[in-house]
């Protein structure tokens, strides 16, 4: 989903003391957000300088009626050069708006009850949800509790005593002053368990979170604005920790690569000199964001998955990104992102991501495929007709017995650089992503047995046993027959390619309920443990393949783990150097068709 889009100024108001409402009109037809969410708003120049630079997040505060591609933030003006820029841009003036972004929406849960805890302009985050949950007319019960210092400053409470008169679940609670824990406990006191969302300045943030914390609200349901930087006072602390660690924080400082920490919420407390080479942010513009900075640009079921990875398994996780510099282009990140804790109590700090920027190595492996694209299918037809003319040369029956051990030799080498250009020709069919999947009624037990046969006289060669352990006597599964054989004659192949002498290559066929599992285990050379990570990776060849087999290419176990799983299946093995080798390939009983423009080879 597009994510950037060019933008005017339709209209601006002051609509209470020093507060505006502005609306946008966005270049697309519709603008699709989720109540909570907010855009980045990108101004093309600052008229008046602000550290902070050019960009601000700012909550959705509506869809303006009937047009669907109009959306109004509102703001309190501050001294900074942003805002004031913001004001004196006349109306059409143009800009750009990035978004919608945020997961601070309202839980899908309806049963589930909340309290806004919101101070001064925070309100606008607020109440595109409470006019959604009221006018979808939802069960969900809702306490907002309104605080400003004075009557001027607060705005829309026309509107919200409105919606509480027309909405028994809405009670708005409208208070012009200091809050206390009282205050707000008297007031919540009929509804049991709520998700807590607090909202407005920082300080006012930093104190209900105390507040919450203190009388045992478990942090899991605070919920802050996810681009304020102190919206999550509870950690504050602990990330003090870190900042005064002097040792650590040089070692960071001087890394090549770009290094943020962040707390729980993913606002960024620290970024070193590599961050603001890649990202071309400063690192006073980073300490105000969080990385949505420069990302932001994957799918929503992305982030959600590096949430739960980072957050609910506390593992790291390990991806490619997407990624946007401040200059506007794109870039490609590896990144890490780990959790990291308190010794003491066990208790999540925050985040430490490491992004290297590969987009030049990305390009280098394009331009590779498309080489390994262009170079296979230049060999193929000369291939084709020195086969040919072989073939020929050997029905002349008047050839000598010289002659025809020659001709013999040649279709040999052949065969091989056949079998050579096939694979690359797979692999680059397959970096593009233009295999299809044509499954068809397949007996696997014939399939291998015929297979079985043409091998045979390869084990007697090199006088390897071959046993067959075959548990069923028909075996039908609905599979692409050119993928499985791919798959088969690379894990079937090395398994004699990597056995000594005499060795032995057994394969066995089982089935299991949705499932059919082929293993072949041989008793070679083995796989180095310290490599079995990169097996199937693209051209891996481990250390000790070499010995044995000087020509290999490395590309057939990628491309048997690639078509596995286009396939749906799984493929896995077992290894101990110097003993031997199993491979485990699952396959579904009934594989799922796929489009493309071409099959496997
Ligand atoms: P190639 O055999 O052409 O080198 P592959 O992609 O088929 O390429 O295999 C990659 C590497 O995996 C091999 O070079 C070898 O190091 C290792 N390997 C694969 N199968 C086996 C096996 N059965 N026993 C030992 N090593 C293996």
């Amino acid at each position: 989903m597009e994510k950037f889009f060019n933008a005017v100024i339709v209209d601006r108001k002051e609509i209470a003391e020093d507060t505006y409402e502005i609306i946008f009109e966005l270049n697309c037809e519709n603008f699709y957000f989720v109540p909570g969410q907010y855009v980045w708003v990108v101004l093309p120049e600052l008229q008046y300088p602000d550290e902070r630079g050019n960009r601000r997040p700012f909550s959705i505060l509506s869809r303006f009626k009937g047009k669907n591609n109009q959306i109004s933030c509102a703001f309190r003006k501050s001294g900074s050069g942003f805002k004031q820029t913001l004001i004196s841009m006349p109306i059409g003036s143009a800009l750009r708006i990035d978004g919608p972004f945020g997961f601070c929406t309202l839980p899908q849960d309806e049963a589930t009850p909340i309290v806004f805890i919101v101070g001064g302009v925070g309100i606008t985050s607020v109440l595109t949800m409470i006019r959604y949950a009221t006018i979808n007319k939802s069960s969900r019960r809702i306490i907002l509790l309104y605080v400003n210092r004075d009557s001027k400053r607060a705005v829309y409470l026309d509107e919200l005593e409105n919606l509480q008169q027309e909405n028994k679940i809405f009670t708005l609670i409208s208070y012009f002053g200091d809050l206390t824990s009282d205050l707000i406990f008297n007031n919540t006191k009929d509804i049991a368990n709520p998700i807590w969302y607090v909202f407005g300045p920082e300080a006012l943030v930093f104190a209900v979170g105390e507040m919450l914390i203190k009388n045992n609200i478990h942090p899991d349901k605070i919920k802050t604005e996810e681009f304020r930087l102190s919206a999550s006072p509870f950690y504050q602390k602990n990330i003090e920790v870190i900042k005064t660690a002097k040792g650590l924080k040089m070692a960071l400082d001087n890394a090549f690569n770009h290094i943020i920490v962040t707390d729980s919420e993913g606002k960024i407390v620290y970024a070193n000199h590599g961050a603001e080479i890649i990202t071309g942010y400063s690192i006073k513009e980073m300490l105000s964001s969080t990385p949505r900075l420069w990302g932001g640009l994957m799918s929503g079921d992305f982030y959600k998955s590096l949430w739960k990875i980072i957050k609910e398994d506390v593992k790291t996780f390990e991806g490619e990104f997407t990624n946007r510099k401040k200059s506007g282009d794109i870039y490609i990140a590896r990144v890490k992102i780990s959790p990291f804790f308190n010794p003491k109590n066990n208790n999540l700090i925050g985040f430490v991501g490491v992004e290297e920027d590969i987009t030049k190595e990305k390009e280098i492996d394009h331009a590779k495929s498309e080489f390994v694209t262009m170079a296979s299918h230049q060999l193929r037809s000369p291939l084709t007709a020195i086969s040919w003319t072989a073939e020929q040369l050997l029905e002349n029956r008047d050839i000598s017995a010289r002659a025809l051990e020659s001709v013999t030799d040649i279709m040999r080498s052949v065969s091989r650089l056949t079998v050579l250009v096939d694979s690359l020709l797979n692999l680059s069919r397959i970096e593009s992503g233009t295999i299809s999947i044509t499954p068809q009624r397949l007996d696997i037990v014939v399939f291998l047995k015929n297979y079985f046969k043409e091998v045979h006289p390869f084990c007697e060669k090199k006088n390897i046993v071959f046993h067959f352990n075959i548990l069923v006597s028909k075996l039908e599964a609905v599979i692409d027959k050119s993928a499985f054989q791919n798959i088969i004659q690379s894990i079937v192949a090395n398994a004699i390619e990597y056995t000594f002498e005499k060795g032995s290559v057994e394969v066995s066929l089982e089935k299991k309920e949705n499932t059919f599992l082929v293993t072949v285990r041989d008793t070679g050379i083995g796989i180095p443990p310290e490599e079995d990570k990169k097996v199937f990776g693209k051209f891996f060849r481990a250390s000790n393949a070499m010995t044995i087999k000087a020509g290999g290419t490395g590309v057939g176990l990628y491309i048997a783990s690639e078509a596995t799983k286009l396939l749906g299946g799984k493929i896995w093995f077992e290894s101990q150097l110097n003993k031997g080798t199993t491979f485990y390939i699952e396959l579904p009983l009934i594989v799922l068709s796929k489009e493309g423009t071409r099959s496997f080879t």
